[in-house]
């Protein structure tokens, strides 16, 4: 397990370093911020959807590694996907981040870099912060910007 632990930490570091989707859509059809008070992790999120496609979105923001590889992974996972493919990726994503450690989870390739969180309760909610964001961004079904 220690390999895959390995390869899992890699996934974080790169998407940490070198953040996919890093920008500002200038004109999305969907827009929400995230806060996660408990470590400070801040984002914006930027959607674009036709019809019933995403088909881009991108964030800003700062925080841990863990938030902004969850972000760059998760931007990277959706373009192209159905808002209702988004929305039951968040839901299995929620499952393996919040299932405890000693219980088996399903595959979500890449994502599951960040299965290991489920060791640090603490870290759940920077992994999961794109997603919510994610899913507040969508439950508005007009552009809102707070700036
Ligand atoms: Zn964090």
């Amino acid at each position: 397990m220690s390999d895959l632990r390995d390869l899992y930490q890699e996934v974080i570091l790169d998407h940490n370093k070198r953040p996919r989707n890093f920008r500002a859509i200038d004109v999305p059809t969907h827009f929400a911020e995230g806060y996660n008070p408990l470590c400070g992790d801040r984002l914006k999120l930027y959607v674009k959807v036709d019809g019933d496609v995403i088909t881009d979105l991108a964030f800003l923001g700062s925080g841990c590694a863990i938030s902004k590889a969850s972000a760059s992974l998760m931007t990277d996972a959706l373009r192209g996907r159905t808002v209702a493919e988004a929305q039951a990726l968040f839901e299995r994503f929620h499952h393996v981040v919040t299932t405890p450690p000693d219980q088996p989870v399903e595959d979500l390739g890449k994502l599951s870099a960040l299965a290991g969180v489920r060791e640090f309760p603490v870290r759940v909610k920077c992994a999961s912060l794109a997603w919510h964001t994610l899913k507040a961004a969508l439950d508005r079904t007009t552009l809102t910007s707070t700036e």
